[in-house]
């Protein structure tokens, strides 16, 4: 019956093209649905079809963890002095400027301190969207702020990555961020408060290779890229074929990367439990 056969069976979605649906509708990337953007924020951006986990903020993750969606920020004083004067497409100071109007923060990490079912928790939660989630010099200061704050008050921490890996504009000052949050860890780890790693989609180069692999309890959410080097780089590297699946959440629990894997909507309370095991003696004092 049909006049012509369509070759791959599906339309090349590759590239810039998207649809245009004024901001009411969302194409989800993973079942191809067209999703009413409506249900899809009421569903924590899950894809209600498919179950794909959409990116989401740091604000939006705060949110959705914390008692009531409230919680004090600090640290949040400090923005990048660019000390290289580092200038590629563009100049890596206009870059912060546009990316701190965007997103209204000075960098790519929101430290927040509130409840997470009643216990007193840090959170260090990293925003994508301000140059990839990349780590100069100031996330890694404010992480590292974070995690001393945990040591001194006792709390346990949860740092939730979003990340490209280290930022390139600030070369080796960017490298430097993963010793100095891993000798932080060390010290928390030292004096036994508990530190959880959430990885999400994205998580990669740097940030992979130190903190978020650090955890008491290393989780990701679903499907979410989780690696250090790109496929491409390491398949050019090994001159193999990489299996399928290969960096996503699943593949890397199979292989004894993670510790597990959590959706969305269960993530509170696995967190909650995780503490309350990790805590007994502060659970007990406030049961
Ligand atoms: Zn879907």
């Amino acid at each position: 019956m049909a006049w012509f056969k369509r070759q791959s069976g599906e339309l090349d979605s590759s590239g810039e093209k998207k649809v245009r649906t004024e901001g009411l509708w969302v194409k989800c990337e993973g079942c191809r649905q067209i999703i009413w953007k409506k249900d899809l924020e009421e569903n924590l951006n899950i894809c209600p079809k498919c179950d794909k986990h959409f990116r989401i903020d740091a604000r939006a993750r705060l949110a959705i963890l914390l008692d009531d969606g409230e919680y004090e920020t600090f640290s949040d004083n400090l923005s990048s002095t660019d000390p290289l004067k580092f200038v590629d497409l563009k100049p890596y100071a206009e870059r912060l400027k546009r990316a701190q109007e965007e997103t209204g923060l000075t960098d790519a990490v929101i430290n927040a301190r509130g409840e997470l079912n009643g216990r007193p928790v840090i959170i260090s939660a990293m925003e994508y969207g301000f140059i990839g989630g990349s780590m100069g010099s100031v996330v890694g200061e404010m992480i590292t702020r974070a995690v001393e704050l945990a040591l001194e008050s006792k709390q346990p921490i949860i740092i939730i990555s979003a990340s490209g890996g280290a930022r390139m504009m600030e070369g080796v000052l960017s490298l430097m961020q993963l010793a100095k949050i891993s000798a932080a860890l060390a010290k928390l780890d030292e004096a036994r408060v508990p530190y959880i790693s959430v990885l999400t989609d994205p998580t990669t180069g740097g940030v992979t290779a130190s903190f978020a692999m650090l955890g008491d309890l290393n989780i990701a959410e679903p499907g979410a890229l989780i690696g250090f080097a790109g496929p491409r780089v390491i398949e050019q590297t090994i001159r193999q074929k990489l299996p399928p699946g290969f960096q996503r959440s699943e593949f890397l629990l199979e292989h004894g990367m993670l510790d597990a894997v959590v959706h969305r909507k269960e993530m509170k309370a696995y967190i909650s439990r995780a503490l309350e095991f990790m805590t007994p003696a502060a659970s007990q004092a406030s049961a």
